[in-house]
């Protein structure tokens, strides 16, 4: 149990996909304090800014949905129901469309905040008995483009390494990523390690001066975009200087020769050249990771959030491949998973091109198999739609319906103005929610209260493959249920027999005999397995009762050939690139005290001391240029919309780029903080994640 007998509980912090362990005390009713678990494996007691101020966000019930809501027809204000009045009308929309137009006609848009257990059952529902694929979530704006190039080289979608592969490694590429202030705990463990072993490098590349860099040996300030270019250079200069395992390439890989090829059609200089940095840096960044024991690549969205994304991934992986540095103590490729269950959702098949426990869609094989384990209709092979794909539909009415629940497109789909209209356009709108701030409320049909982090039970499993189970703490407020309780009622009022679970445990129980025998299996685990051992790694190793720390430690990779590709794609940029009228390139990205659209960390006034207003970060010389001075209202206009903010004027942007950051949305009925107003509608044509590191803006005052 985890529970003790002052009423002290253990979970998971709900934020980021680091999966920082928390303890929790009932301090009144209704009333939770927390503190960081010292005895949890990942943090040893530590919270970052936004774990320390959970409770805030847990406490303040102010903004939150009490019960079901709904129109019938959009010109009626919505009106309190009750959930069987809802849930009835839900269903019998839904058999209208499937009905009328077939099951492609309705859509579910989750999230990677949702618990496995909720993931399992919306995918069990929509695959497995609604008989259509559109199930995504806003994973697909996160980690899509790493899951694409961990399969292509890896074979799976496997995360290889473990956090305490920090305290072993002596050279960390972090690239596309700010740790710092995105990933804080890991980082707190980098610093550490660091002051310990000053003699460990840490290469930083990032087109920004982030505070990640203050620990920087090495801070290759890029140009946006040129990353594949860079990981070439550097991959050249390693085998030139004979600092690869050939060993292991030749009993381990496919792919080095055209490899080879590939990075030998630039020159470093010609690379250092696109790149914007020194041919010295390259040279210096492949001296420390080939001269390194352990080397871990550090990678998140600077990376899978691009029309390149993919190649971006498979370009870093290959660094690991071909110095043999990977399963093995302190080395290999380590994404910084952006959510705090995205990793969970994937295992359960959350995201509209998988099935459960990393099944492949495309396989009829696979199909069969979890169409027989559920008992329902046949699965179909056609992929779902993706999160953007989705309002595609809803705008070109292909789409009738979308059940959004956990997330808010409105202000983290790129391209926001085109997603609210496909939202206007949408005949039937479901928002489950647990909060009334959601800026998709005002287009939905019918409201849904959901149970928010600590009033429900289930299990997240972090960026390290760590399964933990959070445990319910609180009551939901009001007549909100669980997130999961929500779908399997639907589920139930539409006919379909398996989602009579008794209680979450129930629900995870079935996903893990679906496991039974993967790469990803956690066949035989339970709650109370899971607490005994406090987290658990998958695979889970049944007939040992352990997890499993790090993989392919015997360096056979889930491809066919048991060998991992190293793939040599083309290393040009497919962006929206600059121009006469749009000549600056705009990239996003978060800020230390906030999650993503702040309905959680906007409610706390501690959170909001650190950065109180969206901001353009311009370098000096362009602001110089431009007649523009720090704190100055400007306009940044794209091809899609535009943005009023103040200006920050700074040397720790390139001259060309300029950076919002990403989480506000609309606010008093205007959406001019909006920063995805501006961003494109491209995409990774592998993955599927849209392009939020760069497109082409003007910048004028205003
Ligand atoms: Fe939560 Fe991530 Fe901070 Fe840990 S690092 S406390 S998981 S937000």
């Amino acid at each position: 149990m985890s529970k003790d007998k002052q009423e002290m509980f253990t979970s998971t912090c709900c934020y980021c996909g680091v999966g920082c362990g928390v303890q929790i005390k009932i301090e009144n009713k209704g009333v939770i304090s927390v503190r960081g678990d010292q005895d949890h494996p990942v943090n040893r007691g530590m919270l970052c800014s936004k774990g320390l101020n959970l409770q805030y966000t847990v406490n303040d019930k102010s903004d939150r949905l009490l019960y079901p809501q709904m129109r019938y027809n959009k010109n009626m204000p919505l009106q309190r129901t009750s959930w069987d009045l809802a849930l009835d009308r839900t269903v019998a929309v839904f058999k209208t469309f499937i009905e009328k137009y077939g099951p492609d006609s309705v859509a579910f848009y989750a999230s990677g905040q949702c618990l496995t257990e909720e993931y399992y059952v919306i995918n069990k529902l929509m695959k497995g008995f609604i008989g259509s694929n559109n199930i995504d979530t806003n994973s697909r704006l996160c980690m899509s483009s790493a899951v694409t190039a961990y399969k292509m080289t890896l074979g799976e979608d496997s995360v290889p390494i473990c956090y305490d592969d920090i305290e072993l490694a002596d050279c960390f590429l972090v690239t596309g990523a700010n740790p710092a202030w995105c990933h804080p705990i890991l980082w707190r463990r980098i610093e550490a390690h660091k002051s310990a072993n000053p003699q460990a490098k840490i290469i930083v590349v990032d087109p920004r001066v982030t505070d990640s860099c203050s620990l920087a040996d090495l801070h290759l300030q890029i140009n946006p975009g040129t990353d594949v270019v860079l990981n070439y250079a550097i991959g050249r200069v390693l085998i030139e200087t004979n600092q690869i395992d050939r060993d292991f390439i030749h009993d381990h890989t496919e792919g080095f020769e055209a490899y080879k090829q590939r990075v030998f059609e630039k020159s470093v200089y010609e690379a250092a050249i696109i790149c914007g940095v020194e041919e010295d840096s390259i040279r210096l960044a492949a001296e420390y990771i080939g001269g390194a024991k352990g080397f871990l690549s550090m990678w998140t969205m600077g990376l899978n959030q691009s029309a390149i994304g993919v190649n971006k991934n498979l370009s870093l992986i290959n660094l690991n491949l071909i110095t043999g540095k990977i399963g093995k103590p302190g080395c290999g490729p380590f994404s910084l998973t952006g959510q705090p269950n995205a990793m969970g959702g994937r295992e359960v098949g959350g995201l509209a091109n998988l099935l459960p426990a990393h099944r492949d869609l495309s396989n009829d094989t696979h199909r069969k198999e979890v169409q027989k384990f559920w008992g329902g209709t046949t699965i179909s092979g056609k992929t779902g739609l993706t999160a953007t794909e989705m309002f595609e539909a809803l705008h070109n009415g292909q789409l009738k319906a979308i059940w959004i629940l956990c997330t808010n497109p409105m202000t983290s789909l790129p391209n926001a103005r085109f997603a609210e209209e496909a939202l206007k356009k949408a005949k039937f709108v479901i928002v489950q929610e647990i909060t009334n701030k959601a800026q998709t409320l005002p287009y939905a049909d019918v409201i849904l209260p959901a149970a928010a982090w600590a009033e429900k039970e289930g299990t997240m499993t972090n960026s390290e493959r760590r399964v933990s189970h959070l445990h319910k703490i609180l009551d939901p407020p009001g007549e909100a249920l669980p997130d999961a309780e929500i779908i399997c009622r639907f589920a139930k009022k539409m006919g379909y027999k398996g989602f009579d679970y008794t209680n979450p445990a129930d629900i995870y129980k079935e996903h893990t005999k679906l496991t039974a025998k993967t790469n990803i299996s956690v066949d035989g685990l339970d709650y109370e397995l899971i607490d005994s051992c406090k987290t658990v790694q998958w695979p889970f190793q049944k007939r040992k009762g352990i997890g499993t720390v790090r993989l392919f430690t015997d360096h056979l990779f889930h491809t066919k050939s048991q060998k991992a590709n190293i793939h040599s794609p083309v290393d040009v940029l497919t962006s929206e690139l600059p121009d006469s009228q749009f000549p600056f390139i705009l990239t996003t990205g978060r800020i230390r005290d906030h999650w993503h659209t702040m309905s959680k960390t906007g409610k706390v006034s501690k959170l909001k001391q650190h950065i109180k207003e969206a901001f353009l970060e311009i370098n000096l010389a362009d602001a110089d240029r431009l007649h523009i001075k720090d704190d100055q209202i400007v306009c940044v206009q794209s091809r899609r919309g535009k943005v009023q903010v103040k200006a920050r004027v700074t040397d720790s942007i390139k001259p060309g780029v300029v950076f919002l950051p990403m989480h506000w949305g609309k606010e008093l009925g205007s959406d001019l903080h909006r920063t995805n107003n501006l961003t494109s509608s491209f995409l990774d044509p592998l993955s599927k994640e849209p392009d939020f590191k760069y497109c082409a803006v003007h910048i004028a005052p205003f």
